[in-house]
């Protein structure tokens, strides 16, 4: 098990489901990721409702797993992603068992066969007669039938396992793809964004900027084009923000029609100027609507920007870059603010 996240998942998996037997819980879905958020530790008010509840009943009753399921975890991607661990983890399992089995098999035919050996090698000593030399050599030839069926059977149960677990493989990759980015513009989501600027906030905060981008009267796009052609504004927009970002900073669909880009070891100024270029060049953008003919050049952005300042959390500048996107559009929209610095 090479992947780290299976190797993480395994030894959780170790830790959950003793506790799982102890405490007297079904082995259902939801059990398992409850018990399997539970050693991951990953939120204390769970694991101190999980244990009031069990000292209390001396196990978890139903309605309980439920309710605590819907309140801690009810986040589909991310219990995607667990169930898919926990079945890779049981195929790793399954598969290196029948590999024990195997390997047990081997060894008991192995005796039978020396086994063989050992009463042909007494049919010169002791004189055996035709129908027992017969009788041992059918042994063999059935022995040797038996590790041959086998050792297919065993092959081919490899080769579903192996293409099974290729599968569940490449299924973790894209629900771990689709976990942090956006399907519509492919863009890294929401939920990468709160994960890396709180990483970043973490580790380097210095001359951290945030921008965030909101599109201008998009509403009307959609009033005008329709829904479809909104998509395709949503799409070409991140396209070009994307061209525009360098240095290591980073673009997010933030909300619906909102951008935010994560601008790391910056200042103010540049970030700024960042954003104003971003600006132009979406001014710029035009569109064609290959249905009706229609061409669409009045795209446009408003940009707030912010700098991180000591001992902010992320929601601190995020509120900052905020507001300055608010003042960005109080002011007439496509522009960015501050000013000047
Ligand atoms: P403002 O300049 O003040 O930002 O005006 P606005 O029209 O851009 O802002 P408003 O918040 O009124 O409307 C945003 C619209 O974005 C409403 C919503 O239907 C649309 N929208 C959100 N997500 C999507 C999407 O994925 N596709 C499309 N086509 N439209 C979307
Ligand atoms: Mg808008
Ligand atoms: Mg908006």
């Amino acid at each position: 098990m090479a992947n780290p996240l299976l190797k993480e998942s395994a030894s959780k998996l170790k830790k959950a489901i003793p506790l799982m037997l102890k405490h007297q819980i079904p082995t259902t879905p939801t059990n398992y990721a409850l018990w399997y958020a539970y050693v991951g530790e990953k939120s204390p008010k769970l694991n101190l409702y999980l244990d009031q509840v069990v000292s209390q009943y001396s196990t978890c009753p139903p309605s309980h797993s439920e309710r605590l399921y819907r309140e801690f975890l009810s986040d589909p991607i991310e219990l995607d992603i667990v169930d898919m661990r926990l079945n890779l983890d049981a195929m790793v399992t399954e598969l290196s068992q029948s590999l024990k089995d195997t390997n047990l098999d081997a060894n008991q035919f192995h005796s039978k066969i020396k086994n063989n050996y050992n009463k042909l090698n007494k049919i010169e000593s002791d004189g055996f007669t035709i129908e027992e030399v017969l009788s041992v050599i059918k042994n063999l030839v059935q022995d040797a039938n038996e590790i041959r069926v086998s050792a297919q059977q065993f092959s081919e149960q490899l080769a579903r396992a192996q293409s099974e677990i290729d599968t569940l493989k490449l299924q973790l990759k894209q629900s771990e793809h689709e976990m942090h980015f956006d399907a519509l513009t492919n863009s890294l989501n929401r939920r990468a964004f709160n994960k890396d600027l709180k990483g970043i906030i973490e580790l380097h905060p210095q001359g951290l900027c945030l921008i965030i981008a909101d599109i201008d009267h998009f509403k009307v796009f959609n009033d005008t084009y329709g829904h479809q052609l909104g998509d395709q504004v949503l799409k070409a927009v991140t396209k070009r923000l994307t061209e525009a970002c360098q240095d290591g900073t980073k673009l997010y669909r933030f909300g619906g029609e909102e951008f935010a880009l994560i601008v790391p070891k910056s200042q103010l100024g540049r970030a700024r100027q960042l954003a104003e270029s971003m600006r132009r060049s979406l001014e710029k953008l035009i569109l064609k609507d290959r249905r009706k003919g229609d061409t669409i050049n009045n795209i446009s952005a408003s940009f707030g920007v912010a700098e991180y300042q000591l001992n902010d959390t992320d929601n601190q500048l995020i509120e900052r870059a905020d507001k300055q996107l608010y003042e960005a559009k109080r002011l007439g929209r496509n522009r960015v603010m501050p000013i000047s610095v």
